[in-house]
C-alpha cells in the first residue's frame, strides 16, 4: 500500500458526464498517494470515511490549476483548483487559499515524480543506447516478431528514432525520427505530441497513428541482470552517460556537487564523491533502501553512478540551494511569522516521515536542508554521515562532529535515535529563528560537551515569541522519552501555524 501524502475534506463539484445530470455539489474526503488521488464519501458527524466515490491517476492528469470563483459564490467555495484528466476537469473547492495552494504543489510534484520513476523502468526496457540503424535491424530480425520495436540513438546527434519490424509489408524494417515540435514536445508520424518520450512510446503501442504497426513488442538488448550479481545492476544505478552538467554548487563533506540535467529533460544534483572520503559499498547498499523513500519534504534520491569512479549520488534538484545560506542571505525581505514556522513545518513533516520508517537522520541541521523554487525546506543527506570516512566527523571528540545539535546522550555515549534527531530538530528550529545564526556561537566544542550535559540551552531568538521557544525547549529535555517526537512536533507546528493563518 503507498504512503497517503495529503488527505483533506474538500467540496466537489459533479462532473457533469451526461449532460442529464443535475450539477451539485458533495463534501468528499479526498486522499492523495504516489499514484493517485482518490476520494470517499464521509461521515461528518463520525469524522469516518467510507465507500470509495472516484479516483484518477496521477499519470493521466495532464494539468493543476487554480480556478477563479463561481458568479456569488458562496464562502465556502472561494478556493477552487481544477484537475485536468482524460475524462475532464474534476472541480474542486478548498477551505483556504493555503490548503488550496499545497494541492496544487504537492499533485505537481508528484506527478512529475511519477512520470520521472517511470521514465527509469521503461528506459532500461525499451532503449537501446549506442545501436546503429544496422544494429537495430539484425536484432530486430533475429527477435522476428511482428510489431517488435526498439528506441535507438539517431544518426543525429540528441535525437531518438524508433526503429519497427512488420511481417506484412515483405517483413522489413521501418525507422521513424522521433520530431520535436516548436514547443518542445514530441511527436512520431502523425502530430500526436507529448511531453516526454516514454508517454509517446505509450502511445503508439496503442496506436498505430500514422506508423505501419503500433509498437507491439519491446526489443531490448538489455539483458536483466542477475540477481545474485553481488553490487546489482538495479533501477538505482544510472547510466552516467545520461547525465549532463551545467554548474557547480558547492563542496560538501564527499565533495564537489553539480547540478545537471538527466537525459537531458530533468534537473537533477550530483553529487561526486571524492575516492576516500565514503565507505562505498555499505552506502550502495544503504542507497537501495534511500530510493524507497519518497515524501515531499525530503530531498529524493534518484540514483547512483558506482560502476565508474568518483562514483555519483544523484538527487532531486533544489534552485534555492541550502537552507543555511538561504536565512543568511537568500531571504530578499524579511520573512513573515507564517514564513519562518513553515520552514520548520516543512522539516517536522519530512522527519515525521523518517521516524515512521524507523529511520534516523543523524546529521540532522540547516546545513542540511535545501530549498526549493517555491521556498519549500526538504531534508537531505540522511543518514549519510555513517559512510563518511573521516574521523574528524565521525568521532564525537573530531572537529566537524555536529556538536551543536547534539543532545547529552550522543555526546556523552553516541546514541543516536529519533529523539536526538529531535533535539537537533529544536537547534535547527533556532536556526530558522535566528536567521542562520551559529548555535552557542561564543563557545567552543569542548566547551559545549562540557556544558550542554550539565543544563546549558539555547536562548530565545528575538523573531521567536514564547510558544516558539517553547516548542524549541521541549526538543531539549534531558530524558529523551519526555521529548515529542516528530509526529507529534508535525502537529504541534501545524496547529500553530492555523493560529497564525
Ligand atoms: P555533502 O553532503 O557532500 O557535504 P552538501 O550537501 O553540503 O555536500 O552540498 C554542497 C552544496 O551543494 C550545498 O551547500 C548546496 O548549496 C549544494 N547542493 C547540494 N545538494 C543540492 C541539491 N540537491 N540541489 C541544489 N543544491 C544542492
Ligand atoms: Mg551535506
Amino acid at each position: 500500500m503507498s504512503e497517503n501524502i495529503l488527505e483533506e475534506i474538500f467540496i466537489k463539484r459533479s462532473q457533469q458526464k451526461k449532460k442529464t445530470s443535475p450539477l451539485n455539489y458533495k463534501e468528499r474526503w479526498f486522499i492523495l498517494t504516489q499514484e493517485k488521488i482518490a476520494y470517499y464519501e464521509y461521515d461528518p458527524d463520525k469524522w469516518k470515511r467510507k465507500g470509495l466515490k472516484g479516483s484518477v491517476d496521477l499519470e493521466k492528469i495532464k494539468c493543476v490549476e487554480t480556478v477563479q470563483p463561481e458568479h456569488n459564490s458562496p464562502q465556502e467555495r472561494m478556493f477552487a483548483f481544477q484537475i485536468i484528466y482524460d475524462e475532464g476537469p474534476l472541480y474542486i473547492f478548498a477551505r483556504t487559499e493555503v490548503i488550496r495552494a499545497q494541492w496544487i504543489q504537492t499533485l505537481k510534484e508528484s506527478k512529475y515524480k511519477q512520470i520521472f520513476f517511470i521514465v527509469i523502468h521503461i528506459f532500461c526496457r525499451w532503449y537501446c543506447k549506442n545501436m546503429n540503424r544496422s544494429q537495430a535491424e539484425e536484432l530486430l530480425k533475429s527477435e522476428n516478431k511482428d510489431g517488435g520495436f526498439l528506441v535507438r540513438d539517431s544518426s543525429k546527434a540528441g535525437k531518438y528514432t524508433v526503429s519497427l519490424l512488420t511481417k506484412s509489408a515483405c517483413g522489413s524494417c521501418r525507422h521513424y525520427n522521433i520530431c520535436t515540435s516548436v514547443q518542445g514536445q514530441f511527436y512520431l508520424a502523425e502530430k500526436h505530441n507529448f511531453n516526454t518520450i516514454p508517454e509517446l512510446i505509450n502511445y503508439h503501442q496503442h496506436n498505430a497513428a500514422g506508423m505501419v504497426s503500433r509498437l507491439k513488442y519491446i526489443v531490448s538488448n538489455r539483458t536483466r541482470p542477475p540477481s545474485t550479481a553481488g553490487l546489482g545492476y538495479g533501477v538505482w544505478e544510472m547510466d552516467p552517460l545520461d547525465l549532463t552538467f551545467i554548474k557547480d554548487l558547492g563542496t560538501g563533506q564527499f565533495g564537489m556537487v553539480k547540478h545537471g540535467k538527466w537525459l537531458g529533460q530533468h534537473d537533477v544534483a550530483i553529487k561526486m564523491i571524492k575516492e576516500g572520503s565514503m565507505s562505498e559499498d555499505d552506502f550502495i547498499e544503504e542507497a537501495k533502501i534511500m530510493m524507497k523513500l519518497r515524501h515531499e519534504n525530503l530531498v529524493q534520491l534518484y540514483g547512483v553512478c558506482t560502476k565508474q569512479r568518483p562514483i555519483y549520488i544523484v538527487t532531486e534538484f533544489l534552485s534555492n540551494g541550502c537552507l543555511l545560506t538561504y536565512l543568511k542571505e537568500g531571504l530578499r525581505q524579511h520573512p513573515t511569522a507564517i514564513q519562518l514556522l513553515e520552514m520548520c513545518k516543512d522539516v517536522s513533516e519530512g522527519m515525521a516521515f523518517l521516524e515512521s520508517k524507523q529511520y534516523i537522520h543523524r546529521d540532522l541541521a540547516a546545513r542540511n536542508c535545501l530549498v526549493d523554487t517555491n521556498g519549500t525546506v526538504k531534508v537531505t543527506d540522511f543518514g549519510l554521515s555513517r559512510y563518511v570516512l573521516d574521523d574528524e566527523y565521525t568521532s564525537s571528540a573530531g572537529s566537524k562532529f555536529p556538536v551543536r545539535w547534539s543532545p547529552p546522550e550522543v555526546l556523552l555515549y553516541c546514541k543516536f535515535s529519533s529523539k536526538s534527531d529531535i533535539w537537533a530538530y529544536g537547534v535547527l528550529m533556532w536556526e530558522i529563528y535566528t536567521l542562520g545564526k551559529l548555535p552557542y556561537e561564543r563557545l567552543n566544542n569542548t566547551e559545549i560537551v562540557d556544558q550542554v550535559p550539565r543544563g546549558l540551552r539555547l536562548y530565545r531568538p528575538q523573531l521567536a515569541n514564547e510558544k516558539v521557544y517553547s516548542i524549541m525547549t521541549s526538543c531539549w529535555i534531558d530524558v529523551t522519552e519526555e521529548r515529542p517526537n516528530f509526529q507529534e512536533m508535525a502537529l504541534t507546528v501545524q496547529d500553530l501555524l492555523y493560529e497564525l493563518q
